[in-house]
């Protein structure tokens, strides 16, 4: 197959990594920069142009959009999917998961467990929202914060409205979550591709630190998810319309809580953690898709 590659960091490990693995597999694999793609609506056909020039065939392509340019990197996967070129994350998917409000809805209205989350605008709901999600200690998150940044645990109700007010002065929506506390500062990264957990790994938190996040100074290890853990992350990340997703859980007294879905998992921490070749599942998986197209159930 031709695949190209979206991505505006060529030389980062995951692009990389995915470009080697299409190339080992006999493939023709180009890695194209998003926002270089003029989406053309002048003709009759749907028509892409990259770098000025009309773009030829690709029979598919992996979106890897950074959440600073969810908005044009949506349209141009859109566009693909006009001009029928296979793509394993859609841009309704990608959309759903950039946004943790959208996301949540969508999980809970699917029967996903979560951990219990409430968001809130008037200054006269948030102590509500907060004994509503369990009273204190209780987790604020920025909707738009990545790497444990913009996710404080409150000891206190009184804590939490006052941060929560401060954000919320400062125009930030923020999210009030129950503080899973029996996760004991682990979380468990499962990479899904298709309808199967192609890796997993836990991350443990540094010291009285919560959050396990790598760039808080979490330890990484290799885990072998049980069945339960497993569809839960297959099953989360098909409602968000994404086939190939890193699906973060927490370890909840009565199982797994999905936390969050990242339609542009990083692939580093997990191939490194358990020395598997995700890179090389997610282009097989997209290989035997553009072979044997699969119509999707819900697309009907
Ligand atoms: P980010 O997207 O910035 O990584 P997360 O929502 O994943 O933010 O939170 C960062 C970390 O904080 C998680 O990996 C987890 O270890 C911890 N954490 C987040 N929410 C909760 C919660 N409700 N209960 C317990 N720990 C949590």
């Amino acid at each position: 197959m031709k695949i190209a590659i979206l991505s505006r960091a060529p030389r980062s490990y995951s692009t990389q990594r995915l470009r080697a693995a299409a190339i080992e597999r006999g493939h023709v694999a180009k890695v194209l920069n998003t926002l270089r793609f003029a989406i053309d609506l002048s003709g009759d056909e749907p028509d892409l142009q990259f770098r000025g020039k009309r773009l030829s065939q690709y029979d598919a392509i992996l979106p890897r959009i950074g959440s600073s340019i969810t908005y044009y990197g949506t349209a141009v996967v859109r566009q693909f999917e006009q001009m029928d070129v296979y793509t394993p994350n859609t841009a309704n998917g990608i959309g759903n998961a950039r946004d943790k409000l959208r996301a949540n809805q969508i999980l809970s209205r699917h029967g996903i467990a979560m951990p219990p989350t409430a968001f809130v605008r008037n200054r006269a709901d948030v102590i509500p929202a907060i004994e509503r999600v369990g009273g204190a200690p209780v987790v604020v998150k920025l909707l738009e914060g990545t790497q444990g940044i913009g996710v404080i645990l409150a000891p206190e109700i009184k804590v939490a409205e006052a941060i929560i007010e401060t954000l919320q002065s400062a125009r930030q929506n923020v999210l009030i979550q129950h503080f899973v506390k029996e996760a004991r500062g682990r979380d468990v990264r499962a990479l899904v591709v298709g309808d199967r957990v192609v890796a997993a790994m836990r991350r443990t938190a540094k010291g009285e630190e919560f959050r396990s996040n790598v760039h808080r100074g979490g330890t990484v290890e290799a885990v072998q998810l049980d069945d339960e853990y497993q569809r839960t992350a297959v099953r989360a990340a098909q409602i968000m319309g994404l086939k190939v997703a890193g699906v973060d859980l927490l370890e909840g007294a009565d199982g797994p809580l999905v936390m969050e879905v990242n339609s542009s998992p990083g692939l580093e921490g997990i191939e490194t953690a358990t020395k598997l070749d995700v890179a090389g599942a997610i282009i097989d998986y997209i290989a035997n898709q553009v072979a044997f197209p699969q119509i999707d159930v819900r697309e009907r």
